[in-house]
């Protein structure tokens, strides 16, 4: 068995779970997600915004998330428009809009999956030295670790505080690495003191972590009318200064920018755990030719210590029937690859 393994996890371990990959998100975006009439307000807004950046119609197909938040993440961050109708400060309004609908899909959609849980626990207990690099923004592995009997602690890595007075009083008998080198929905920043704060088991409402002010509601013209309690709008406070807290997750583009040190951390991170294991399994994640930047650290990690080891690295894939994945992968890492599971999670339990 290996001495130390790191699982890398993409979307299609958090599908398991019943939360939707990102090609499927623009349609919960503007569609028929919403309950009550603040939710349908914003689910105008973001319908409004693609019309007009996209020229999204009815029946025609929707942009994709990672389009739609980083052009808006690069103008917000070079301070320019999205043509007449959309200023920079009127783009940070329609970002938090937009990561509110992310935050209650990945918090709204998940449901228990038997397969997962064994998964987690599996490697958890049977494997002496396990780290996660996790590219989703749900807490879908978060809720898997804390479904556990075993009280696990999880950390981030990510220079934040935890929430405290959750009654989080139970002797942890491990912590294990939890590396999201994309944020995550439970991640809360204060703009003011540059705190980051972890909602370790998702405690505050996607409402109340995305970091609206009175001010964001009163220039939201859709929401007039809109019967808000503003108790359940108005956010988290952070705890040394006051200032309200805002959500953090992260685009391509976002990662780069002056505000998010916390990330440069976290990639370091995952690629020391990805260099000193001599196992490595990814679930769930495409290796999309477009994902440069993830991909050169995955080469980086496998490379940099391979002369000084006794054991060539050994590679595991789990996929769900993609074979244009598997030669995928197959052409990156090579004679690394043990083998890859084209059945999903339950298939591979079996070799576990
Ligand atoms: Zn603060």
């Amino acid at each position: 068995m290996s001495k130390k393994t790191t699982v890398i996890l993409g979307a299609g371990f958090s599908k398991n779970s019943g939360v939707p990959v990102q090609t499927e998100f623009s349609n919960y975006l503007v569609e028929s997600y919403a309950i009550g009439d603040f939710d349908k307000a914003v689910s105008k807004i973001i319908k409004r915004y693609i019309k007009n950046v996209f020229g999204y119609s009815k029946g025609n197909a929707y942009p994709q998330l990672d389009d739609i938040l980083t052009s808006i993440d690069i103008a917000i961050n070079s301070g320019h428009n999205l043509g007449a109708g959309y200023s920079y400060t009127h783009l940070e309004l329609i970002r938090k809009v937009i990561v509110y609908r992310i935050i209650s899909i990945l918090e709204g959609f998940y449901r228990y999956s038997r397969h997962a849980a064994k998964f987690v626990r599996v490697l958890l207990r049977d494997y002496p030295e396990v780290d996660f690099v996790v590219l989703n923004w749900d807490t879908v592995l978060e809720k898997n670790i804390y479904e556990m009997e075993e009280p696990i602690g999880i950390d981030y890595v990510n220079g934040g505080e935890e929430i405290k007075g959750l009654g989080n009083s139970l002797k942890i008998s491990k912590v294990v690495k939890v590396l999201k080198v994309h944020g995550s929905c439970n991640w809360m920043y204060c703009n003011n003191c540059r705190v980051l704060i972890n909602d370790l088991k998702s405690s505050i409402s996607p409402l109340k972590r995305t970091g609206f002010t009175r001010m964001d509601i009163l220039l939201l013209k859709d929401l007039e009318g809109v019967d808000i309690n503003y108790d359940n709008i108005e956010n988290k406070k952070c705890f040394r200064c006051g200032n309200v807290l805002s959500s953090h997750i992260a685009t391509q583009s976002y990662r780069n920018s002056f505000k998010v040190n916390s990330f440069s951390n976290i990639w370091a991170e995952a690629e020391k755990s990805l260099s000193l294991s001599d196992k490595w399994i990814f679930v769930g994640y495409s290796l999309p030719q477009n994902d440069y930047e993830f991909k050169h650290l995955l080469k980086i990690a496998e490379l940099k210590l391979s002369h000084k080891k006794k054991t060539k690295l050994n590679i595991d894939v789990v996929l769900l029937n993609s074979d244009s994945t598997a030669v995928r992968y197959k052409s990156f890492f090579g004679d690394k690859i043990n083998m890859v599971c084209n059945e999903g999670i339950e298939e591979y339990l079996n070799y576990l």
